[in-house]
């Protein structure tokens, strides 16, 4: 059997990893390179239960566990360690906290740390861009072929129900079964067959190299804007980056990844925030200035199974704001699906005939 993954983001490369685990042939076509998008732009934060009480729990569990299992099974260091966190917000002008000193000694006066959200059983980080490609390598190392490619269309048998392959830029790649994994731009594929709809939620991040001083503690903060609450995430990582994100917007998605560029005032307010909390902030520490958007869905529950009234689609996609969490449980899952391996977990939650197909005209209209 011969399955094609249209993505090389975290989703497709774990789904990758897995089947080759199964034996199945497996060709990963990727239209930039491999973590182009939001999986090597992301914070790369983990959490074993924070999607406690919601669909996602299980899966979110799991993965977490697999996290700590593939960084002992792949080869490749992609600074997976285990971390604190915690919640608080920056004192505002007036407030009497201002000039207090902060807890927590990297921090500026003014921070304030309310409470601990995560601790190092609970809640961990890696690198997204050298996971992704870790587990990527790691699955061709295991037979798996990558092209660089772009998805133009689905090849169907004369019935029009079954998979033959994947069309790229007018030539056919024959395979037993396709997974759809290219984030927001599975989008696109619902031209091709009946898929729900998914949208791109855009993040702006700036990206510190701090070295080792700042201290394994991610933290969840909200900060005063003009007297609007704005919240701000920090993710330091092994490696000595610190990653910072707020300001989500809805804007246009690109139609090529590689186009996908952050909004200027978006950054400048990020980086006023950014000094205002640390003094190792500093302009000259900053490695990145970036955006990529988030993979969503109408419900907010990725989409992962069978695509409706096919045989040999499959999609995995939609993963918002826990895609570098969920990507291994999903990878493994999905392997199972395909594989037709009776021990899978339950993935009746993120079954895509949940939701109503997309209207294909719709997206010819854009
Ligand atoms: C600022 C920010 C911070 C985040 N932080 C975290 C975090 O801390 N923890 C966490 O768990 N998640 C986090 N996320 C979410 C996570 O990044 C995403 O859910 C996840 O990366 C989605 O992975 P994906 O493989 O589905 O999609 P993507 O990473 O978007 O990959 C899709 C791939 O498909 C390719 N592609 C597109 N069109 C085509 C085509 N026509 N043909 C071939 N290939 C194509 C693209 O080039 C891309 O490489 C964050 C997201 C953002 C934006």
């Amino acid at each position: 059997m011969r399955v094609i993954i249209c993505g090389g983001g975290v989703i497709g490369a774990c789904t990758a990893w897995f089947l080759r685990r199964h034996g199945i042939e497996v060709i990963v076509i990727e239209r930039t390179e491999v973590a182009a998008a939001a999986s090597g732009k992301a914070g790369g934060f983990l959490a074993r239960d924070w999607c406690a009480g919601s669909p996602l729990d299980a899966l979110a569990r799991r993965s977490f566990a697999l996290h700590a299992q593939l960084a002992q099974e792949i080869e490749g260091d992609w600074g997976y360690r285990p971390m604190t966190a915690y919640s608080g917000f920056v004192a505002p002008d007036g407030d009497p906290r201002r000039n207090a000193p902060s807890p927590l000694g990297w921090l500026a006066n003014g921070v304030v740390i309310a409470q601990r959200i995560g601790t190092t059983e609970t809640t961990a980080i890696v690198h997204p861009r050298k996971f992704t490609s870790a587990v990527m390598n790691a699955a061709v190392a295991q037979g798996a072929e990558l092209r660089v490619g772009r998805i133009t269309g689905i090849v169907r048998d004369a019935n029009g129900t079954t998979a033959k392959g994947v069309e790229v830029e007018g030539s056919l790649v024959e395979a037993d079964a396709v997974v759809i994994a290219m984030g927001p731009w599975s989008l696109l594929a619902a031209q091709w067959m009946r898929l729900p709809a998914v949208y791109g939620q855009r993040s702006p991040s700036i990206v510190y190299d701090v070295g080792t001083h700042v201290p394994a503690d991610a933290l969840f903060l909200e900060y005063d804007e003009d007297g609007s609450a704005v919240s701000i995430e920090v993710f330091p990582r092994a490696d000595g980056s610190t990653h910072i994100t707020a300001l989500s917007d809805i804007a246009p998605l690109p139609l090529d990844p590689a186009a996908v560029a952050p909004d200027v005032d978006a950054i400048a307010r990020l980086q006023i925030m950014c000094e205002r909390l640390s003094p190792l902030f500093r302009p000259e520490k900053i490695i990145a200035q970036q955006a990529c958007f988030r993979p969503v869905t109408e419900d907010g529950l990725p989409l992962i199974g069978k695509v409706p009234q096919s045989e040999g689609l499959y999609v995995a996609t939609g993963h918002n704001v826990w895609g570098i969490l969920n990507a291994p449980a999903t990878g493994e899952a999905l392997a199972q699906l395909i594989a037709k391996d009776a021990t899978r977990g339950d993935l009746s939650p993120f079954d895509p005939a949940r939701l109503r197909p997309l209207d294909p005209s719709l997206l010819q209209a854009r």
